[in-house]
């Protein structure tokens, strides 16, 4: 069979190409000469497949999609206090590059305003790396979340660089704020060449594929950045990715996104895939105005909404049976699905309203298929409290779903893989 997959992301594209409103980016001159009839759009699973359409090899220069990979590896870098200090997480509600700080502190607001984007340029790489050192670090770093060597397009550079007045004075600020250690003009040097790197919505999807993977890229699996950190990136981007107008985006898109005025978008859906489209005409916030509609219609057509409510599975707690008989019988309570929090907390809550009666008595995690960290805790928790109740305790886990399933302090388990192995057990106890 042929993946109906990328037939649907053709539609997508046929759907939204008459739209010719927006324009081209008119503060950089080459961004104002770009072809604006450009169309594409690639998504890569969290697993690595990529699909794509349209205009899948032109290359465009990355810009502000930039700015939550630099954060990334600052925050990996120099760790969250330090870039925590310079950098502030509050959308601004500002244009991307308003002169604006936070009162008080004068730190940046976001790390996805210009401001807060060109300190997290200089905080990448370890402390004293000069800037030529921090360059290579930002390209080696942006390159591993792409899974291929990215090039900067030195005449995007020119032309921004020669034209960057506004962030030559937000760089000046932040050097009078104490926010920035270089000298200002390298700094804006150092993001100006960043934002210029080229990329496809290939290397963008699977950039953004990255995240949504936990930080290890799905193709090269090269772990590029821990998972602490992109829960932060994921977390700023849904909040600020799309400066001004983030509420409309979170609220109508509803997944963690970022812009580039090249006409690039990313979106990264956690656990699942990374969208990537490219249209270069812009609205009034410098979002893709194509883009922004397709990203519109993703969401509907695959439910990508994270604030959506799933319908409720399926109850955790499956059934109560006894196997064996008499002094040997076993009070079995058989759990089901996936166990979070939620479920877990049924858990308990079952025990304790309908206490278990028999002597032994074991938790089947037979039908189980993934125990989360937390739940592993609740469930641990149960087994020990049921140790100290005087029940003997079993775990039947044929897959090892409760990995090292040590209830520690006076708890005790015994873990079997079968009811068959849990009879012969129990036919051998005295
Ligand atoms: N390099 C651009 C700038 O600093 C990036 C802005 C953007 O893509 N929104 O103005």
């Amino acid at each position: 069979m042929r993946s109906p997959i990328p037939d649907y992301l053709a539609e997508a594209l046929e759907s939204v190409e008459a739209d010719n409103s927006g324009e081209t980016a008119d503060y950089i001159p080459e961004l104002a000469a770009a072809n604006p009839e450009r169309l594409a759009v690639a998504l890569c699973t969290e697993d690595g497949r990529l699909y794509s359409q349209g205009g899948v090899d032109v290359a465009f220069s990355i810009q502000s999609i930039s700015k939550p990979f630099v954060y990334a590896l600052a925050l990996a870098d120099r760790g969250f206090d330090e870039v925590m200090e310079k950098v502030s997480v509050e959308p601004s509600g500002d244009p991307f590059n308003e002169i604006s700080f936070e009162e008080g502190t004068g730190r940046p607001l976001n790390p996805m305003v210009n401001a807060g984007a060109i300190t997290t340029h200089t905080l990448a790489g370890p402390r004293d790396a000069t800037p030529p050192e921090r360059a290579s670090r930002i390209i080696d770093g942006l390159s591993a979340f792409a899974g291929r060597r990215l090039q900067i397009d030195e005449n995007v550079y020119e032309s921004e660089i020669s034209t960057a007045y506004r962030n030559r004075a937000l760089a000046n600020m932040l050097r009078a704020n104490g926010m920035i250690d270089d000298e200002p003009l390298d700094a804006v040097t150092g993001y100006t060449r960043q934002c210029a790197l080229l990329v496809t919505v290939e290397d963008l999807a699977l950039m953004a594929a990255t995240l949504a993977n936990g930080g290890v890229n799905p193709v090269t699996e090269v772990p590029v950045v821990p998972a602490r950190v992109v829960r932060q990136v994921l977390s700023v981007m849904a909040t600020c990715g799309m400066y001004d107008g983030s509420g409309h985006w979170m609220t109508e898109v509803g997944v963690p996104a970022k812009s580039g005025v090249a006409g690039g978008l990313i979106g990264a859906l956690p656990g699942q895939a990374g969208i990537a489209t490219f249209s270069p005409r812009l609205d009034s916030h410098g979002n893709s105005v194509r883009g922004v509609d397709l990203f519109r219609r993703f969401t509907t057509d695959m439910g990508m909404h994270l604030m959506e409510v799933p319908p409720p599975g399926p109850s955790v707690v499956r059934g109560r049976r006894l196997v064996g008989d008499g002094d040997n019988a076993v009070q079995v309570v058989s759990l089901q699905g996936g166990i979070r929090f939620s479920g877990a907390e049924r858990v308990l809550r079952e025990l304790e309203d309908d206490p278990l009666t028999q002597k032994s008595v074991a938790i089947s995690l037979m039908r189980v298929a993934t125990v989360g960290p937390v739940a592993r805790r609740m469930l641990l928790e149960a087994v020990r409290r049921l140790t100290l109740d005087g029940h003997d305790v079993y775990l039947i886990d044929p897959d090892g779903v409760l990995h090292d399933p040590d209830p520690g302090d006076g708890g005790r388990v015994t873990v079997v893989s079968s009811y068959d192995d849990l009879a012969d057990l129990r036919k051998a106890e005295p």
